[in-house]
């Protein structure tokens, strides 16, 4: 038997050529769409698979937007563009870079939080890899399905903490997948390359479970050694498969995250961009925010409302960036007071802190409400990573502007319906002197004739940057350092008319640039720290140019 037929399964119909041009028009890496020129429908056999008129790139993008722009509802963007991509990747990337402020908000947050909780009903084609408890032996093998070879860069999640909506089970896959395209988006990793994977470890929301149209396993997470065994065999297996990958861990709940981030950050380049990356561009818009109030980063008194990956993540490299500043370790960590549920974390509350807390529980007598911290400690300022939204009411922001002719107050719940307030309510209440970021966007905001537009304290500065420079120097590790000169070569950014109108981050626009000079200084303190695997570059900031995907047609013909 011909095994051309064999394999098309078409051989009852005659005999079809094995490989035919049409199957460019199925792969969203190959395809053109519209764009095929008339050769290349020739020579690749398109003719009347396509309709007759040739558009140009420009063209295509302008009847996207057309499209795209013509829905009613974010979500229904976020299904169009997601087809987008599962169709044709450089018109999908070239629509995202060339609008990126516009297009950010839909494929990732906070559209992408909405995107998980239907991702059940809204799931049409599968992209990446689910891999469950149920694969466990076979992880290595189950890996080598995956079509691309090389993978440089996987995303992945648990599903256990997805933004602030808690635990949505393998609904979270929404996540690695909008990671990952804001990776190509942002910083020019090759799509081909990278893999967006949600390990199904079952799920604690009853409602999930109990739901006919959950995609996932329906039984509760798994913890303990059944949950540890099945990471370590998934680390095990990328190393084996994919020996030169650089894994995030995403969105993990925080009974899980620290541990693993520890127990692996040594042993395969991986980083978890909900501590580390939350912490570098939180502190470079602290940074930023200082060069608007001329302070020190070692003078300041932070007061965080949450206590979990982010907030320590935060307050971690703050005190690494302190230190650097000439305090002491000791002295440093007293300048972070953390409230919690259970109020203001402090020795002897009575309940039993989770280690990741520890540093932070200064000698105090108890407190039990951020209003009432706020008054006690007169922080500079104020970071929101609770999840919990309406928290920053109009009396503790009216404290913070007392106590502060500049307060920083930062409310970083994702997504916008979690934020601890609007930048609409920090500049009323402060009379306009609040430095407000947020970590989903907010429009800019009109008071007594200044026109305020507030930074967006996005991870997307930080993580693109960081993994594309971990990955062109081949880094075994990727270290606390990279994340400090990540979240200073961002301040450093930030342009004088951004601080005039009192953002503390470089406009979106400028991603790629920003991407580039952070993947440059990770890059170099991969080599300056010995940890690159490969020869240093002449020119880094030009060996890492040169790496950058750009979404544009190649000619097949
Ligand atoms: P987490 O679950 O690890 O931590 C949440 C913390 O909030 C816990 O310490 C919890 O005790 C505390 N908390 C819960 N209810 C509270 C209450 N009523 N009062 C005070 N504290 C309360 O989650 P995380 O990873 O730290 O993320 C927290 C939030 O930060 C999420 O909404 C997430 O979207 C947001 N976040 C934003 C960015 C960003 O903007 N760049 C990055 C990461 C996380």
């Amino acid at each position: 038997m011909n095994p051309s037929a064999l394999s098309t399964g078409l051989s009852a119909w005659g005999e079809p050529p094995l490989l035919t041009g049409s199957q460019v028009l199925t792969n969203p890496l190959l395809n053109k769409g519209t764009a095929f020129t008339d050769r290349e429908r020739d020579v690749l056999g398109l003719r009347g698979l396509l309709p007759p008129r040739v558009f140009t790139l420009e063209e295509q993008l302008q009847r996207t937007l057309t499209s795209l722009r013509s829905k009613s509802s974010n979500i229904e963007k976020y299904i169009y563009l997601t087809t987008l991509q599962n169709r044709n990747e450089v018109l999908f990337y070239r629509t995202v870079i060339d609008h990126i402020e516009e297009m950010v908000p839909l494929i990732y947050t906070p559209t992408v939080g909405e995107a998980c909780q239907k991702y059940g009903a809204i799931y049409t084609k599968p992209r990446g890899m689910f891999i469950s408890l149920r694969d466990r032996g076979h992880v290595a093998e189950i890996l080598r399905h995956w079509p691309q070879a090389g993978v440089r860069l996987i995303v992945v999640t648990d599903g256990e903490r997805i933004l602030g909506l808690g635990d949505l089970g393998a609904l979270g896959m929404g996540i690695p997948v909008g990671k990952l395209a804001l990776y190509t988006a942002c910083a020019g990793l090759h799509p081909g390359y990278t893999l967006p994977i949600t390990l199904d470890v079952g799920t604690d929301n009853a409602e999930l479970r109990a739901g006919s149209a959950y995609i996932g396993l329906k039984q509760p997470r798994a913890r303990g050694a059944d949950y540890d065994d099945f990471i370590e065999e998934f680390a095990l297996a990328v190393k084996e498969v994919f020996p030169k990958a650089l894994v995030q861990w995403e969105d993990f709940g925080n009974t899980n995250a620290f541990r693993v981030l520890h127990n692996y950050r040594h042993r395969l380049p991986s980083f978890n961009d909900d501590i580390q990356g939350t912490a570098a561009v939180a502190l470079a818009g602290v940074l930023g925010g200082l060069r608007l109030t001329g302070g020190k980063l070692a003078e300041q008194k932070i007061l965080f409302l949450g206590a979990g990956e982010a907030g320590t993540g935060i307050a971690d490299l703050y005190v690494a960036a302190a230190r650097d500043e000439g305090l002491s370790e000791a002295e440093a960590r007293l300048r972070c007071w953390f409230v919690d549920s259970k109020g203001l974390v402090v020795q002897g509350r009575g309940d039993t802190l989770a280690s990741h807390k520890l540093p932070y529980a200064h000698k105090h007598a108890p407190v039990a409400t951020l209003a009432e911290a706020v008054k006690l400690l007169k922080p500079t300022a104020l970071i929101g990573v609770s999840g919990m939204p309406a928290t920053f009411t109009r009396e503790i922001v009216e404290l913070m502007a007392a106590n502060n002719p500049r307060p920083i107050i930062f409310a970083l719940s994702n997504p916008t319906s979690k934020a601890e307030c609007t930048a609409e309510q920090a500049y009323t209440w402060s009379s306009g002197r609040a430095i407000f970021a947020s970590g989903s966007p907010f429009p800019p905001f009109e008071l007594n004739g200044v026109r305020h537009v507030s930074g967006q304290g996005n991870n997307i500065y930080i993580f693109p940057g960081v993994g594309l420079g971990a990955l062109v120097s081949e880094a075994r590790e990727v270290t606390d350092a990279m994340f400090l000169s990540a979240a200073r070569t961002l301040a450093g950014l930030v342009q004088t008319e951004d601080l005039a109108m009192g953002r503390v981050y470089p406009s979106l626009t400028k991603i790629r640039e920003v991407s580039l000079k952070i993947a440059t200084a990770v890059a170099t303190a991969a080599h300056d720290s010995g940890l690159a695997s490969v020869p240093r570059p002449d020119d880094i900031t030009e060996d890492v140019r040169g790496r950058m995907f750009e979404p544009v047609y190649r000619e097949y013909v």
